[in-house]
């Protein structure tokens, strides 16, 4: 155990339940720690205020674990913590026409670093530190303890010396036949949890795609930029669209597309998909006078391309005003962002930007923030970094 000195202008809000340790939070700034040392971070009369653990993210240096002087961080606190963020999700666990969700959430859930994720029987791990991970065998021996996994799978999302130290992705119990099908309100979607960075489909979107297909497509034309594997697309095609066309560079978005649509029996013949850059689309769409009813803008919050970078940050309204001039009169334009350096006052500045500097009027029908599994710790919403409003144009 390693104790760090706490600044005085950080101690209160530790006190309240922050759960991240930032760098600039600490007194003697230098101290050489290792990853995944327990922390006690103290203030300067020497007095507790809690234990964590070092783990470097991009975010801070580390989590806070428990705000109690004598409680062990050992097999029976991950015990704890997972058994209650289960419970709290026995609704999931029940719903028949939903099997994948989230079951640990991070510093919503009390361990920052670490979201474990169900998908149909199978659980994946996500580590964001090297120092989350150096607490692996407990975490693993806690989960087995609480769940009845089919097979574990995981996914270090952490460089060490630049690099990831394994590749394989498998834990424990059954091997998946990947894509495994998971069910999400009655729509189906492939998922590999051993093929990369990514599964195939983000959880925190559930409510999303079923607003769209509840309420939005019935006989329209949607565009769904930076579409991945087309999930906002299938959910459409399911809520009766006329027609979807999908968006991405990636060429594996083609065949995970397709895969998609025909696991839902969907003809993916009778749906575009284009393997090219959405801002390249915009243009090809603006000079055939293409319009869609229904846009859906769901950018990473930062890429890069040979040609160009974009930022959410600072590009929004200016790929807000593109989608606007191929977006049908009275169209709907769906906005979405995953940037947490941002909140969702200042998500809507740049959705009232675009608008004004488009000249046109809007109505706002609905947001979305993170969906009730991912849960965010209590009077900390800027943890709550998924923002994603309904945009009429009127
Ligand atoms: N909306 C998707 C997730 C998007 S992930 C879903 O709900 O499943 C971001 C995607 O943007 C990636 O698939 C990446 O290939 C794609 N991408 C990044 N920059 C792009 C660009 N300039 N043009 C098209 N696609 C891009």
């Amino acid at each position: 155990m390693t104790t760090l000195l706490i600044k005085d202008n950080y101690v209160k809000e530790l006190k309240n339940g922050y759960p991240l340790i930032l760098k600039t939070a600490l007194e003697n700034e230098d101290a050489a720690i290792e990853e995944g040392t327990l922390v006690q971070l103290v203030d300067k009369q020497g007095q507790y205020i809690a234990t964590g653990y070092y783990g470097v993210q991009n975010k801070g240096i580390g989590w806070v674990l428990t705000r109690k002087e004598n409680e062990q961080i050992d097999m029976v606190f991950f015990v704890k913590k997972i058994r209650e963020a289960v419970t709290q999700r026995e609704n999931f666990f029940e719903a028949d026409d939903t099997t994948a969700f989230r079951i640990f959430n991070g510093e919503g859930d009390g361990i920052g670093g670490l979201t474990i994720d169900f998908f149909n029987g199978f659980y994946m791990v996500s580590w964001y530190s090297e120092g989350i991970y150096k607490f692996r065998e407990d975490v693993y021996a806690a989960l087995a303890e609480v769940v009845n996994a089919r097979g574990v799978y995981e996914k270090k999302r952490f460089n060490v010396n630049g690099q990831y130290v394994e590749q394989d992705d498998y834990v424990s119990g059954e091997k998946g036949e990947f894509p495994i099908i998971i069910q999400e309100n009655g729509m189906n979607y492939a998922v590999d949890l051993n093929d990369g960075a990514m599964t195939g489909i983000f959880l925190d979107q559930r409510n999303v795609r079923k607003a769209l297909r509840d309420s939005y497509c019935e006989g329209k034309t949607v565009l769904n930029t930076f579409s991945y594997t087309g999930a906002f697309s299938v959910a459409a095609a399911l809520g009766g669209a006329m027609k979807t066309t999908s968006v991405d560079l990636a060429k594996r978005s083609l065949p995970k597309t397709i895969e998609q649509f025909s696991v839902n029996a969907i003809d993916y013949e009778a749906q575009d998909i284009k393997v090219m850059n959405v801002f390249d689309y915009f243009s090809y769409a603006a000079r055939h006078q293409l319009t869609f009813d229904v846009v859906v803008l769901d950018p990473p919050s930062f890429a890069r391309t040979k040609k160009m970078t974009f930022s959410t940050a600072k590009d929004y309204p200016k790929l807000l005003k593109d989608a606007l001039a191929i977006t049908a009169e009275n169209g709907v334009i769906i906005a979405s962002t995953n940037n947490a350096s941002f909140n969702m006052k200042k998500f809507k500045t740049f959705i009232d930007k675009a608008f004004k500097d488009a000249k046109k009027r809007y109505k706002i029908l609905e947001q979305h923030q993170l969906p009730e599994d991912f849960q965010v710790p209590h009077n900390y919403p800027e943890f709550n970094y998924l923002k994603v409003v309904f945009i009429q144009v009127l």
